[in-house]
């Protein structure tokens, strides 16, 4: 990863900002930036200098890892450490924090911890992040990562369906997933695995529980691996025995607005247009309703980024982006269908990272 470009390309985004240095606290800014994959660290960037804090535990891994920043272990706060060597910086008069990832009792320790005469006007909480939207467009790299990532997750989905069966309990499902997925590389799940079967496919989010697989009814898999730090992400919704008139309707309905949803990405195209896409199909099978979420999200380093696709989102999609398509109808008490690929933009359209099939299975 070149991520000495990485931090050039920050640094004017910084001075764009009116800012004459940046503190990074967050880990997966942190990590894109550096490399540095440790729990606990905290990056200093001015226009000049780039130096990554950290504590004991991580003096070989910060030096294999980090060739972008100076490396310095402290004894104490990282974070406290950064703000003290920014504050020293010759030129530096004020740096910028995210507000969005950092506690009130956090930023009231790092003005403790400044000169006095600093304490008011030193640290400026960023109005908009400038780290996370160099994250959204991919680089070459990082999409190679990806469509790995990606690729173990179509293995898993094609592993388990062989070892689906009624009886089995959602959580054995989950694990046996799981544990392919430590054999297949990943690092671990980028999320906890959501196995929901029967009525409980109607759950948005229903996690693995002691729950048996029914003899008839739809199972839905969300599920995503960790691979080198990227995330990938998918749902597959399958049905145990033969599924009834209305249930194979409502499952081809999902498909064509998932399908619809995936025609529209292409760069240049607002969000919402994409998240309109697949939601029209759905309205116009009168399933409006039962859609009760947005069409899809990015992924990268962390499982949801932005952009959001949903309405209102008129954010345009850039090549290089990553994101999901999965737009899902949810019937309490009967059923719920959710179908979900990664996309990344081309120039020209999308391209599906999760080739894995989506003509309903029945086992
Ligand atoms: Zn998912
Ligand atoms: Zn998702």
């Amino acid at each position: 990863m070149d991520h000495l470009r990485r931090i050039g390309q920050l640094r004017r985004r910084i001075t764009r900002a009116g800012l004459h240095g940046l503190l990074v606290t967050h880990l997966p800014d942190l990590r894109y930036l550096s490399g540095f994959t440790g729990s606990s660290a905290a990056l200093a960037v001015t226009s000049r200098a780039a130096r990554l804090f950290t504590d004991g535990r991580y003096i070989a891994q910060a030096a294999d890892e980090v060739k972008s920043a100076q490396v310095q272990i402290v004894s104490s706060s990282p974070a406290v450490a950064a703000v003290q060597w920014l504050a020293a910086q010759p030129g530096v008069e004020f740096a910028g924090f995210d507000p969005a990832h950092t506690t009130v009792a956090e930023l009231a320790r790092w003005k403790t911890a400044l000169p006095s005469r600093l304490r008011r006007s030193f640290l400026a909480a960023l109005a908009a992040p400038l780290v996370e939207p160099l994250r959204w467009v991919k680089d070459e790299e990082e999409l190679t990562i990806m469509i790995e990532a990606a690729l173990v997750g179509c293995s898993l989905f094609d592993h388990i369906l062989g070892f689906l069966r009624p009886g089995l309990a959602e959580f054995e499902v989950a694990a046996e997933l799981e544990h392919q997925a430590r054999l297949l590389g990943a690092e671990g799940m980028s999320f906890e695995t959501i196995v929901a079967s029967g009525v409980r496919s109607a759950l948005p989010h229903g996690r693995a529980t002691q729950e048996r697989l029914p003899r008839r009814g739809f199972l839905t898999l969300d599920f995503g691996v960790i691979l080198k730090g990227y995330c990938s992400d998918m749902t597959r919704t399958v049905y145990l025995g033969t599924p009834r008139a209305n249930e194979r309707d409502a499952y081809q309905a999902v498909l064509e607005a998932q399908q619809a949803g995936v025609a529209a990405v292409s760069a240049g195209v607002r969000c919402e247009e994409v998240d309109e896409a697949a939601r029209g199909v759905l309205r116009r099978a009168g399933l409006a309703e039962a859609f009760s979420h947005s069409t899809g999200h990015g992924v990268g380093l962390e499982i949801h980024e932005s952009p959001r696709i949903g309405a209102g989102q008129t954010t345009r999609l850039l090549p290089g982006m990553v994101v999901t398509i999965e737009p899902g109808i949810y019937l309490a008490g009967q059923f719920g269908i959710r179908i979900e690929d990664m996309v990344a933009v081309t120039r020209t359209g999308g391209q599906v990272l999760t080739p894995a099939p989506k003509a309903l299975i029945e086992l």
